[in-house]
């Protein structure tokens, strides 16, 4: 008997998750974002799954791109960020990768490149979230250089929006990249996931979806994607292992954060903070066991957590929990701890054995 944590991938989810993405993206072509491992679900488990209906991967570590290469994916990928040095550079001309170019170094680099094989940019304008990109004003000079250089293929333009969730969330960025388009005839790649549900307006010719292929809400609010259909795939899973009567006045787990205000049972899960669990989530974090919805009970520690079992009299030693999944919105969980579904995604700790289904 192992520790009975485990976390199911479900590849049908995200196969029918890209499917209804494909539907909300109509004409344009897909880049699944496969950042972070894959959203915490593991790139080499799941790129054959979104192989099969997508456009190109987009990711930022040149690892993980040879990786695909590697293992057979001839399509476009595109690195998020761009190359980081001259080498990876050169990577991205002798493996077709397709490049951002957000900084005057990276200009010069390319410039300075003697590959002979041309290599395709995704030139990134900051429209207004300013971490990457070209001003507005400095896009055309630069797509000018760019268009000189032998060692540059297809240009594409490139954006990222701060609050496509928002209504009119879009309309400040949009000004600023039909600003920077202007008197360019090239394609776009502007639209997050969501973006890719909430602004089709945003779409152009290329959409840029990570979040929605996972079932997850870019809004950080489960109830804003229902009407997509999307099913999460990540499940994470444990049982009780211990139970617990409480007598009012009793406290649970560290900092004897909670207190009983009268009898009470209570699950000790074998699931904690170094698992992946988020160690703020407060005591009205829910958590589903054995088919109700149920609340944390004091403080997470690094293996265990604690549940009421008060509306869950039928639990007992081994009753199934699940954490985040098909039951439990990952992004309810998260709001209740002050964070969004992605960041409990991407943390899913290694040590936690996964199942694909
Ligand atoms: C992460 C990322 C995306 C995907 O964002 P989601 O909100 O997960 O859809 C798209 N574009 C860029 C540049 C990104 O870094």
């Amino acid at each position: 008997m192992t520790r009975p944590i485990s976390a199911t991938i479900d590849l049908q989810a995200i196969g029918h998750n890209l499917r209804q993405v494909r539907q909300q993206a109509g004409h344009a072509k897909v880049w699944s974002v496969v950042k972070a491992d894959a959203y915490g679900h593991g790139l080499k488990r799941i790129w054959s799954t979104l192989a099969a209906g997508t456009d190109g991967f987009a990711l930022l570590n040149i690892e993980d791109a040879l990786w695909l290469r590697q293992a057979g994916w001839r399509g476009p990928i595109l690195l998020l960020e761009g190359f980081f040095d001259a080498d990876e550079l050169a990577l991205c001309h002798e493996y077709g990768l397709t490049t951002s170019v957000h900084s005057d170094w990276q200009l010069a680099m390319l410039a300075a490149s003697q590959a002979r094989k041309p290599v395709n940019v995704y030139l990134k304008v900051n429209s207004g979230m300013n971490r990457l990109g070209f001003r507005p004003e400095e896009v055309n000079a630069v797509w000018q250089q760019l268009q000189s250089l032998a060692q540059v293929g297809e240009i594409t333009l490139m954006a990222h929006f701060a609050k496509a969730d928002q209504p009119g969330g879009t309309d400040g960025a949009m000004r600023l990249i039909r600003q920077a388009a202007e008197g360019l005839n090239i394609p776009r790649s502007l639209a997050n996931s969501a973006a890719v549900l909430w602004c089709p307006e945003t779409h152009y010719d290329w959409v840029r979806p990570g979040i929605i292929l996972y079932g997850a809400s870019p809004s950080a609010n489960s109830q804003d994607i229902a009407p997509f259909g999307l099913r999460p795939a990540m499940s994470l899973r444990s049982r009780i292992i211990g139970i617990q009567h409480l007598k009012a006045g009793d406290k649970v787990g560290y900092g004897c954060r909670y207190q009983a205000t009268k009898t009470q049972r209570i699950g000790i899960v074998a699931t904690g903070y170094a698992d992946g669990y988020p160690r703020t989530a407060p005591d009205t974090t829910p958590v589903w066991v054995d088919g109700v919805l149920t609340t944390l009970t004091g403080a997470v520690s690094m293996d265990m957590l604690a549940v009421d079992l008060t509306p869950c009299p039928h639990a007992s030693i081994g009753s199934p929990v699940e954490l985040w999944g098909g039951n439990l919105p990952v992004d309810d969980v998260a709001q209740a701890a002050g964070t969004i579904g992605y960041e409990l995604l991407c943390a899913l700790a290694p040590r936690v054995p996964v199942v694909t289904v």
